[in-house]
C-alpha cells in the first residue's frame, strides 16, 4: 500500500490508486510477454474509463457483456473490442457488429441465427466459400462460441456458470447435437470461449482446462483462438503465475491457437478504497458473541457509505470488507456494527473492533473497493453516489467525478 492522505477526502468516495493499478497491469503484461497470450479488461468488473488510457498501455483491449459496455470500451480504449452476451437482440446486433471485432455467442443456435448478418450473406444456405474450416477473412469479425466445460470449483452457486441447467455456454452434448443437425455450423467460427472461474488460482484453471480440452480439444484444432474467460486472481499475492503460464503455453503449443484471458477483478484487485465517515455512534449496544467465545458490547454506527448502495457485493456475495486499523469483533477494545444510512434493516456492512472509541466525523477506509463496486452501485433510498477519485503516481489526489441529485433523478421518471 502506498501512502494516501485520506483525511483530506470528502466522503463518501472511491479512491483508485493508479500506482497500485499500474503494478497490477505490469504483472499482467509480463504474462503476455512470457506467453504471447492476449489479456483484455472485462469491463463488467471495472469500468472506470478515466483509467482506460493507463490500462490500454498494458492490455490488448476490452471485453464487454452488453452493447453499452462494448461502446464504452471501443470509445475509450485502443486495441481489440470483444463481446459476449447470453443472447443478442435483432435490434442491437448491427451496432454490436460495428463496435466489436470479436463476438462470442452463447450457443451454436445463437451463432447460426446471426451468422448471415456477420458474414453479410442472405442465409445459412448461402455461406460464401472460403470460410469453411473455420478461418475468417482478415478484417472480418472473429466469432466464437462459449462452451460450458461442465466442471467448476465455484463455492457460491450464484457465481457458478457450470451449475445444473446453466444458461451460460453450450455443454458438449448441446454442442455436438447442434453439429449433428448442422454439420457446417462451425464454418465462420474462429475460437471457443469458456468462463468457469471465480476469484481462483491457476490450479483450478488447470483442472477446468483439462475438462475443456478433453471435451472440446478436437474442435479447436484449426481455429485461431481460445478464450479462458475471467476469474483468474492473477494479481493476488499467492497466485501461481508459473502454472498459469504453463496452461497458456500448453494450449498455444498443442493446438496452435492464441490464448485470450479476460480478467475483470484481477486488473483492479486491491487498487482502491471506499472512504466513509461516521455519521452517528448510537447510545445503545447489544451483546455479541465473538468467534473466540467471548461476549462483547456491540454498538451500532451509521456511516455515510452503504452496503446496499455502494458495495452491494458485501450483501450479495456475501463478505466482510476490511477496514484499515480495524480488528475482528472482540480483538480490540471498542466494538461496532457498521450500517448504511438507508431504511433497509439488512444494510449492514459488518462488525469490527477498534483501539479507540469512534466519534462522528471519523473517517473509515474500506480496502479493495475498486472492482465490482462503482459498476454495481445504485441510488436506492435516494442515497447519493460516492465521488470517484484517483491518486496519481506521486500521491496527488484528483476528483475524477462527483455525483448529485441529477444522477438520482436521471434514471427515474
Ligand atoms: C465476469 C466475467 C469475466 C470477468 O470475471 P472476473 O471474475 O472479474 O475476472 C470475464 N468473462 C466473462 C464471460 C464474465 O462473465
Amino acid at each position: 500500500m502506498y501512502e494516501i492522505d485520506f483525511n483530506s477526502i470528502k466522503t463518501p468516495a472511491y479512491v483508485v490508486d493508479e500506482r497500485l493499478l499500474e503494478d497490477n497491469l505490469k504483472l499482467l503484461h509480463s504474462v503476455m510477454e512470457e506467453t504471447e497470450c492476449r489479456i483484455l479488461l472485462a469491463q463488467k468488473g471495472f469500468s472506470m474509463f478515466a483509467e482506460y488510457p493507463l490500462i490500454g498501455k498494458y492490455l490488448c483491449g476490452t471485453t464487454a457483456s452488453s452493447l453499452f459496455e462494448a461502446r464504452l470500451g471501443k470509445e475509450n480504449m485502443p486495441g481489440e473490442t470483444h463481446i459476449f452476451a447470453p443472447a443478442y437482440s435483432d435490434e442491437e446486433f448491427p451496432q454490436i457488429l460495428s463496435l466489436c471485432d470479436h463476438v462470442v455467442f452463447n450457443s451454436v443456435e445463437q451463432w447460426l441465427k446471426f451468422r448471415p448478418m456477420v458474414l453479410e450473406c442472405d442465409s445459412n444456405d448461402n455461406i460464401p466459400s472460403g470460410i469453411a474450416n473455420k478461418a475468417l477473412r482478415p478484417g472480418v469479425h472473429s466469432c466464437g462460441i462459449r462452451v460450458n466445460p461442465g466442471y467448476a470449483e465455484v463455492e457460491h452457486e450464484i457465481y457458478n456458470p457450470c451449475c445444473a441447467g446453466s444458461r451460460l455456454g453450450a455443454t458438449i452434448e448441446e454442442f455436438e447435437n447442434a453439429l449433428k443437425e448442422n454439420p457446417d455450423a462451425l464454418d465462420g467460427i474462429s475460437g471457443l470461449h469458456f468462463h468457469a472461474l471465480c476469484e481462483q488460482n491457476s490450479d483450478t484453471l488447470e483442472r477446468v482446462l483439462e475438462h475443456f480440452l478433453q471435451k472440446f480439444g478436437k474442435y479447436i484444432r484449426g481455429m485461431q483462438w481460445v478464450n479462458f474467460g475471467g476469474g483468474h486472481h492473477i494479481t493476488r499475492p499467492d497466485y501461481d503465475i508459473k502454472k498459469l503460464i504453463g496452461c497458456i503455453k500448453r494450449v498455444k503449443e498443442e493446438y496452435g491457437v492464441t490464448v485470450y484471458l479476460e480478467p475483470g477483478e484481477a486488473v483492479a484487485l486491491n487498487t482502491g478504497y471506499l472512504v466513509a465517515s461516521v455519521m452517528d455512534v448510537q447510545r445503545k449496544h447489544f451483546e455479541y458473541k465473538c468467534d473466540n467465545g467471548s461476549v462483547v458490547a456491540m454498538t451500532p454506527v451509521i456511516l455515510d457509505a452503504s452496503a446496499a448502495c455502494h458495495m452491494p457485493d458485501v450483501l450479495e456475495m456475501p463478505y466482510r470488507p476490511f477496514i484499515l486499523g480495524s480488528g475482528l469483533p472482540g480483538e480490540k477494545k471498542c466494538n461496532y456494527r457498521f450500517g448504511g444510512n438507508t431504511c433497509l434493516a439488512g444494510d449492514i456492512i459488518g462488525d469490527y473492533s477498534f483501539d479507540e472509541p469512534l466519534k462522528p466525523g471519523d473517517k473509515l477506509v474500506f480496502t479493495d473497493m475498486a472492482h465490482y463496486s462503482m459498476v454495481k452501485n445504485n441510488t436506492f433510498n435516494g442515497i447519493g453516489l460516492p465521488s470517484i477519485l484517483a491518486c496519481d503516481s506521486v500521491g496527488g489526489i484528483r476528483i475524477v467525478k462527483e455525483f448529485g441529485y441529477e444522477d438520482f433523478k436521471g434514471r427515474l421518471s
